[in-house]
């Protein structure tokens, strides 16, 4: 057990992986990663894990883009199976916010994105399973879908092992070292590790590392649910994922007989050690009545269980990270506010950046953890919901 490395890594879900990944892979190869549980035992082991491009800023769809390719070139840069599974994926909103969504592919499209809009006749070419009453346009990515999180949080990890680094399972970080205003280790659960770096990717369990440091952030850990219903009937529908804004949900295929539904609903603040995971029975009946709106026979869809994840909401519902401008050398990736995963391959490269040549290749500054300090909470005039809702896909 190594007990000092270049940079350590607090926390071992997708982010934390990913920014292990791409450490190891631009040549550092003393990367020690501590997770207090098992990899991805936080919000990524419970994502629906849609990987999708439609954010109403550029900020997100870019990373969600670079995100895309990664995914997509997963088996030539990891040599392994790939985790993402192409579906394509529908944002349909309700009329009212029709001129947003055409504002939104327009900038997705001047990103480089692969979004186009649909009319609901095209909608039900495309899904002749789905009711599309009340849609007049949808986005369509046809190169979107959904990936297995765990699989993909796995290879990452297994790739920069291979590549030099250091899982810790089971171990704690209990708090991070100052001398000088600077970093100097991590303690844990079963020792001390010096370092200059460091790297905190701890999820929902951030704020009593932060608190140990005089930060706050005013992040909230909350809990999110989701279920899986089979079609009942044989072969089940292929289809897309998709997000209804004028429904509250979104949805994705769970395998090849069955759908995922998330609610915009029910979230609750939560401590992450004492969060039930699974679902509560009171969830059922609004996830098959929203998900019977688009697509009817799921009316009599069969529960085949659900569970539940807690993930960390900022101020303003948009993630913050990069360094922490009170101690040299630390990094934090903060707030996923439930849309983390599809972006991690980005983000875990622009804090790999950051430490290996000082600054970011891509520009993510309005993701700093200074703008809620600073007054500048993140502000989409073209987002569908309120900005304070953790919506989680
Ligand atoms: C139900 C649900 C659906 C979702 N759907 C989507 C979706 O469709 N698309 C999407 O992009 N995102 C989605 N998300 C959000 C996404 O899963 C998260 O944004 C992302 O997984 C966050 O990853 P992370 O690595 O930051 O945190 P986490 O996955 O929470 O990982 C943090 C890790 O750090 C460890 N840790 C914490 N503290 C310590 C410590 N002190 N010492 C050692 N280890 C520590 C934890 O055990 C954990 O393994 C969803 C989330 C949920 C819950």
């Amino acid at each position: 057990m190594r007990t000092t490395a270049e940079v350590v890594i607090v926390g071992a879900g997708i982010v934390g992986a990913s920014t292990a990944y791409w450490l190891t892979e631009s040549g550092l190869r003393d990367v020690v990663i501590v997770e207090q549980r098992v990899p991805a035992a936080g919000a990524t082991g419970k994502s629906g894990a849609l990987v999708r491009l439609h954010y109403p800023n550029p900020h997100e769809t870019r990373l969600a883009f670079e995100s895309l390719r990664f995914f997509q070139e997963w088996e030539a840069r990891l040599g392994t199976r790939s985790p993402f599974v192409r579906t394509g994926f529908l944002q349909i909103v309700a009329p009212s916010d029709e001129e947003k969504l055409q504002a939104n592919v327009t900038m997705q499209q001047a990103v480089g994105a692969p979004v186009e809009l649909l009319t609901a006749e095209q909608v039900a070419e495309l899904e002749p399973w789905c009711d599309v009453r009340g849609i007049t346009v949808a986005a369509y990515e046809p190169e979107s879908g959904y990936a297995d999180p765990v699989a993909a949080t796995l290879g990452l990890l297994e790739r920069a092992r291979q590549n030099g680094a250091e899982l810790r399972i089971g171990e704690r970080a209990t708090g991070v070292e100052i001398r000088n205003g600077r970093v100097a280790g991590v303690q844990t659960s079963s020792g001390r590790i010096a370092a200059p770096f460091v790297v905190l990717t701890p999820g929902p369990w951030a704020n009593s590392l932060l608190a140990a440091l005089g930060l706050d952030y005013g992040l909230i850990p909350r809990r999110v649910q989701v279920i899986v219903f089979r079609w009942p009937i044989e072969p089940a529908p292929r289809h897309c994922c998709g997000i209804d804004t004028a429904l509250g949900m979104w949805f994705r295929p769970e395998g090849e007989t069955a759908t995922l539904v998330g609610l915009e609903w029910g979230f609750r603040q939560v401590d992450p050690d004492r969060s039930a995971e699974t679902t509560d029975a009171d969830f059922v009946a609004p996830a098959r009545t929203a998900i019977a709106q688009r697509y009817p026979l799921l009316m009599q869809g069969i529960v085949r269980g659900g569970w539940a994840g807690v993930v960390m909401q900022s101020p303003d519902g948009r993630p913050l990270f990069g360094p922490i401008p009170e101690y040299s050398g630390l990094f934090a990736f903060l707030g996923d506010s439930g849309t983390s995963f599809k972006t991690a391959p980005a983000i875990g490269r622009a804090l790999a950046e950051w430490i290996v040549e000082g600054m970011p290749r891509q520009d993510v500054q309005a993701f700093r953890v200074t703008r809620l300090a600073e007054g500048r909470p993140w502000i989409d005039p073209t987002d569908y919901c309120r900005p304070d809702r953790t919506v989680s896909r």
